[in-house]
């Protein structure tokens, strides 16, 4: 009987098995943001899982040491009575006094149970004393490295070019530790694993990704630190005093979106006054603003310019690789400050390092008053209150229109200011903003509906399309 257990407890820990089992279950649970908190985990698994701080087990066992945390020195332990079939956790919440550290012990138990290491082995409880070292080692890295792909998934993470230590501490809710350990792996070596569920993830996750990763630092840099006024504030997230445009670029001086001087250095007296203005606008949730599509081009050697994919106000894709303006309209396709000379991204309004408007701001602006503008089709004649909106549009447009995906040029700039919806029947309604768009969206429903039963696993029978108006 000994013998047979120990060969089924794997010998090397089965790192992809661990990573789809991770990411089925945040898909199966619908967990769609970030930080998921591990409480808020076991509410969801309430039906067949209990778990209890050590100083509550205490009393309601009536034990000294329930578990044998302290005796084995465990900081939780779970086991599994064969009479009921549930799972009991007791986590250690006086000797551990950290959150981060609880949670993440919390989730470690909870990968014990999702992985199946007390049922798929004859085992009721993981106990050094039953298992040769070397065998519960396997177990003990598998239920670690589940957490941590829950806690930050490697998929989501791969997403982003640059994200730092900091960063993914306030993003995932996880100790600047564990996010230490994450950020080397993932970016200081060639680990890479890819898992059938990668791309599932990022669809589940899109909205959060495209629209809400400064708003979630924020938010937790304030629940975390609770004065916003700390220099980590300044330096991690930045709101516009003006317009609350959130501010990634740590140099900037002016903001990029309306010009204002972010930090108003002249406008106060001292440094105390200054923070206590920042103080009242710091509940205030900030903006983020849309992205023009954009990619790298070495105008000068060794020096990186963002040039528009095409053109933002015809949207003129015909665009040669030394092309400054578009051909058709005229229009700037990179853009520089005209005072300082410096080189701006094409999301830059205003020179970050002197203020001075730029050559695209206007056509930027436009850009976002038309994605703004459809954004809600509620008001339109034809639109019915049974319809809801598509909720992975975000990431459909994204992926049609990225190189990989067959969608030609004029699809990909259709799609661009368009807005979908799910109605009776199984139809995909898609609105658009000129008559040559919804003609283009109609013409390659094919394309569209083929990539999202491909994504989605949902089959809409027919499309409607509508011009905005
Ligand atoms: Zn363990
Ligand atoms: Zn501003
Ligand atoms: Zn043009
Ligand atoms: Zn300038």
């Amino acid at each position: 009987m000994s013998t047979q257990r120990e060969n089924r407890i794997p010998t090397e820990p089965r790192f992809n098995f661990v990573t789809e089992k991770a990411y089925s279950f945040i898909l199966e649970y619908g967990y769609n943001r970030f930080p998921i908190y591990p409480f808020k985990v076991l509410e969801d698994l309430s039906d067949y899982v209990v778990c209890l701080p050590w100083s509550e087990a205490k009393k309601i066992l009536k034990s000294s040491d329930p578990f044998h945390l302290r005796e084995t020195k465990a900081e939780a332990r779970t086991i599994r009575p064969r009479a009921d079939g549930k799972y009991y956790i007791v986590y250690d919440d006086v000797e551990v006094n950290s959150d981060a550290r609880i949670a993440w012990t919390i989730m470690h138990e909870i990968g014990h149970i999702v992985l199946g290491h007390l049922t798929d082995f004859g085992e009721t409880a993981l106990d050094r004393g039953g298992l040769t070292q070397k065998k519960y080692g396997v177990l003990e890295v598998e239920a670690h490295y589940f957490a941590a792909e829950f806690l930050m998934p490697t998929a989501l993470l791969k997403y982003f070019s640059d994200i730092s230590i900091e960063e993914i501490a306030l993003l995932f809710g996880v100790s600047e530790e564990a996010a230490k350990k994450k950020h080397k792996r993932v970016f200081d070596t060639s680990y890479m694993p890819r898992s059938s569920y990668d791309e599932l993830l990022i669809r589940n996750f899109f909205d959060f990704l495209d629209n809400d990763i400064d708003g979630t630092i924020y938010r937790n840099i304030y629940g975390t630190w609770g004065i916003p006024n700390k220099s980590k504030y300044v330096t991690l997230c930045r709101k516009c005093p003006d317009c609350l445009t959130y501010i990634a670029d740590r140099n900037a001086v002016y903001c990029f979106y309306c010009g204002a001087d972010i930090e108003k250095k002249k406008a106060y007296s001292n440094m105390f006054a200054r923070l206590s203005e920042q103080q009242k606008f710091a509940k205030v949730p900030g903006v983020s603003r849309p992205q023009l599509p954009y990619i790298e081009v070495e105008l000068i050697a060794g020096q990186k310019s963002q040039r528009v994919k095409f053109c933002p106000n015809c949207l003129s894709h015909d665009v040669n690789n030394g092309a400054v303006y578009c051909k058709i309209c005229g229009s700037p396709l990179y853009n520089v400050c005209s005072n300082c000379g410096k080189s701006l991204s094409v999301n830059e309004c205003f020179c970050v390092e002197c203020g001075t408007e730029s050559a695209i701001s206007k056509l930027y602006c436009a850009s976002e008053e038309r994605l703004n503008k459809i954004k809600d089709c509620s008001s339109q004649p034809q639109f019915s209150e049974e319809w809801f909106v598509y909720p992975y549009w975000g990431y459909v447009r994204m992926r049609l229109s990225s190189n990989r995906e067959e969608a030609n040029d004029d699809l990909k700039t259709a799609l661009l200011y368009s807005m979908a919806y799910v109605g009776d029947d199984d139809a995909f309604i898609v609105y658009a903003d000129t008559l040559s768009a919804s003609a283009v969206i109609f013409d390659n429903q094919g394309t569209i509906l083929d990539f999202i039963r491909r994504v989605d696993n949902v089959d809409y029978t027919r499309m409607e399309v509508y011009i905005f108006q």
